[in-house]
């Protein structure tokens, strides 16, 4: 075994999977000895657990490792995730880059830096991500000491082949982690923590992979039978995958945070159609409209993306008014990027950057207004809600953060009573008497 005294900083970029991901790592890594530090400056061992999504992503991970190596030039560097999946190669030649690890080979990063694989002495380990079956998540308790709604990822790949999406090529295929285990995690983490969010890359598809025909509903209901977990979220879930069922038990069930969130991509059925998703818009707002009606004061968000191939005015404007009209709470807007070895970069037909980024502009200027109309809505109700590690701070089962009026033990669940809306979400009335 390594020296027992080693000490890593890992980063983690892009979605909460990835997230997931990087604390699974260092599970691994501690149970080897390694302990977390919070200070890339204090490490021997610097880890970046990289995000491919867009270009942009790939750009912040070079900038980091080369910074990393500029400012700590002993320390050993380690590249792993999304990105080292897709081009290990362009991450192997940046100076002071010791390991890179594709995702099919995460778990055994550990062993790796320890030396204890002893048959591996090169520098890349990279192999089809296509053929790994198994699912790679390690256990994820006892590193998120000190964090509030920590994130126990469930499922991971996506069968699905969207146009636009890197994702199946460097996380493979759909596969799930075994109800068993998800009940032992969650039996762990919900002795210590107010919520916890459920995700995964393709959350809706958990199950499916596995024996016994079950479905995402039944892992929920699972949890909900067998743990104390006080607060349930369920990160994201593709339009299809909501069944009415879904909406019944988050709709009915008090402790499941009242949050869905839909992918939505484009309100065009044309683009809809050339993204290969599997839906078109009315089918999308038959979903938000069984939503709303079940639950008038859920959180609805979706992901929208600006400037995919082909993506004309006309296309644009109906994807604003499509989203004008249906009941959203916030959107998350990307910008589209070119992925190598997706349909979607061999199409041609570009839309100008400057473009996709007005764009992106406009959507996220309706989200906002939508924002700030959903928080008004709330004003003068009590909301449950969690406190989080941000001091003073809380986060309602509906996805807005309120400033509280007193400052309150973190990870507890709370109800508070809303006074107004502020620019960070909204606050607290508070308690005490006005003079
Ligand atoms: S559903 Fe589509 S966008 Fe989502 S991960 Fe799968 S392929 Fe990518």
């Amino acid at each position: 075994m390594a020296s027992s005294t080693k000490r890593v900083f890992i980063e983690s970029l892009g979605c909460r999977a990835s997230q997931a991901d990087g604390a699974a790592i260092e599970a691994s890594l501690a149970a080897r000895g390694y302990v977390a530090v919070g200070d890339a400056g204090l490490a021997e061992l610097l880890v970046l657990n990289t995000c491919t999504v867009t270009q942009a992503a790939d750009v912040d991970a070079r900038r980091i490792l080369r910074g990393w190596h500029r400012d700590h030039p002993s320390a050993e560097i380690l590249v792993t995730g999304c990105y080292a999946q897709r081009a290990p190669e362009e991450l192997a030649q940046i100076e002071g880059v010791r390991w890179v690890v594709g995702n099919s080979h995460k778990t055994e990063i550990a062993e790796l830096v320890s030396g204890t694989r002893e048959d591996y002495h090169g520098q890349v380990l990279v192999s089809d991500i296509e053929r790994q079956n198994s699912f790679l998540a390690s256990p994820i308790e006892d590193v998120q000491q000190g964090r509030t709604r920590p994130n126990l990822k469930v499922q991971e790949g996506c069968s699905n082949r969207c146009s636009f999406c890197i994702i199946p090529s460097v996380r493979g295929r759909s596969r799930s982690a075994p109800l068993e285990n998800v009940l032992e995690q969650m039996r762990g983490l919900a002795g210590r923590y107010a919520e916890v969010v459920l995700s995964g890359i393709n959350l809706g598809r958990w199950g499916r992979d596995l024996p016994g025909d079950l479905r995402f509903i039944d892992l929920l209901r699972a949890i909900l039978r067998e743990t104390s977990v006080g607060r349930l979220r369920i990160s994201s879930v593709e339009p299809m995958d909501w069944s009415g069922e879904l909406f019944d038990l988050v709709a009915g069930e008090p402790r499941i945070a009242k949050h869905v969130h839909l992918p939505l991509q484009s309100g065009s059925d044309a683009v809809l159609k050339r993204m290969f998703r599997k839906y078109r818009t009315r089918h999308y707002a038959g979903r938000l409209e069984i939503a709303r009606r079940l639950m008038p004061d859920a959180a609805i968000g979706a992901d929208v993306m600006t400037g995919f191939p082909g993506e004309t005015d006309a296309e644009f404007a109906e994807t604003v008014r499509f989203i004008e009209a249906q009941p959203f709470t916030y959107l998350h807007v990307f910008t589209y990027s070119e992925r190598p070895g997706t349909r979607a970069a061999e199409q041609g037909a570009s839309v100008p950057v400057g473009l996709r980024r007005e764009r992106t502009r406009v959507l996220r200027e309706l989200s906002e207004r939508k924002n700030l109309d959903f928080r008004r809505g709330v004003v003068g109700r009590v909301l449950p809600a969690v406190t989080l590690e941000q001091r003073g701070m809380a986060l309602t089962s509906n996805f807005l953060k309120v400033e509280m009026s007193a400052a309150r033990v973190s990870n507890q669940l709370v109800e508070l009573d809303i006074e107004c809306v502020i620019d960070a979400g909204l606050r607290e009335r508070s308690l005490l008497p006005v003079i």
